[in-house]
């Protein structure tokens, strides 16, 4: 069996009205950054208080580094809270050495890069660098575990994604094993090795960013993670589907038998805007997203699709413009 840092094995969660995870299991490897992404109210933040040891499981049993999670071992975990709540819970050093003591938080304020910084108050910092800050006490005692439920959610979504992938770089560099919990697609990308999908208290997919994004195994997962649409097609041959869009092969053997109706998923990464290609499209719908656009196209056979288009490129609302098909993996699904 290989190592796990965390493991949750089969575990059953309820309040008094009712059940909320049954028979949920997950498991990290030393130093990975998991993440449990999904609607609110699917039971994320439930996981993750059964993970800090603040609620009684049913049955089943939670393991970090190959030993069963008892009372005493909850001090290896630090649970960060969300920030408004973070500087009520002390997180302390107590117990060790203040030469030690000085070591690690010189460390640790060199690790979140506010060196110097040591003698503010927190008022005398921004949110970004107070949010630093309570992450650095809560990884000053070196938990083993470190888990994060929501921790930007009061925060814009740039920065939110900017303090996802910063506090990536610092649990890496420190080697912590994490597990964060949010309802928010790009901060999950932004932050872990791999994302548990969830819905209704059960995992539907655990997988990396790439995966989740370029090959969902449901449609639930398809559209959480990113935009899409879904068209009709039928199998015509091993690798082969029919589709408004023409014929569409795949890099691989479908696992649908010909002739069966199926559904094939379209990011709008999938369709290129080409002022060159003589296949043309109307623009029937744009949104500016800085770096590119996404623009709405609808195919002369009535069927509306995304479709990213660099910044640079323009056009109006009603315009013809040229696209073209980019899909060598086909993501089907049953009809
Ligand atoms: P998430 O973090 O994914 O939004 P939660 O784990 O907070 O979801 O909640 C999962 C379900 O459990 C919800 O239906 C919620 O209403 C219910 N729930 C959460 N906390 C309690 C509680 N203390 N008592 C009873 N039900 C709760
Ligand atoms: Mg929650």
């Amino acid at each position: 069996m290989d190592t796990a840092a965390l493991m949750v094995r089969n575990i059953r969660l309820s309040y008094q009205d009712g059940m909320i995870v049954n028979d949920f299991s997950l498991s990290l490897k030393p130093q990975e950054l998991g993440c449990l992404l999904g609607p609110s109210g699917c039971g994320k933040s439930t996981l993750l208080r059964a993970i800090a040891g603040f609620q009684e499981l049913d049955s089943g049993e939670i393991w970090l580094d190959n030993e069963l999670l008892s009372t005493e071992r909850h001090r290896d975990i630090a649970l960060f809270p969300h920030l408004t709540v973070a500087e009520n819970i002390a997180f302390g050093l107590a117990g060790w050495s203040e030469e030690s003591q000085d070591k690690r938080i010189a460390e640790l304020l060199e690790l979140i890069g506010l060196t110097g910084l040591n003698q503010r108050y927190p008022h005398e910092l921004s949110g970004g660098q107070q949010q630093r800050v309570a992450l650095a006490r809560a990884m000053a005692p070196k938990p083993k575990l470190l888990l994060l439920d929501e921790p930007f959610s009061g925060l814009d979504t740039e920065l939110r994604g900017r303090l996802a992938s910063e506090v990536r770089t610092i649990l890496k560099s420190d080697g912590i094993c994490s597990l964060l919990v949010t309802h928010d697609q790009r901060e999950a990308f932004d932050f872990a090795d791999r994302i548990a999908v969830m819905h209704d208290g059960h995992i539907c997919q655990f997988d990396t960013p790439f995966n989740l994004y370029h090959e969902p195994t449901s449609p639930f997962v398809a559209h959480f993670v990113g935009p899409g649409e879904m068209i009709d097609a039928r199998v015509e041959g091993p690798r082969s589907v029919s589709s408004p869009l023409g014929v569409l092969t795949h890099d691989a053997d479908l696992e649908f038998e010909v002739g069966s109706d199926v559904q094939i998923f379209l990011r709008p990464d999938d369709l290129i805007h080409d002022d060159d290609s003589s296949y043309q499209a109307t623009l029937v719908g744009k949104h500016f997203r800085g770096a590119h656009h996404l623009y709405e196209v609808k195919l002369d056979n009535g069927v509306v699709l995304g479709c990213f288009a660099p910044s640079h490129h323009n056009h109006a609302i009603g315009e013809r413009i040229g696209v073209s098909l980019d899909i060598e993996h086909l993501v089907v699904f049953p009809k």
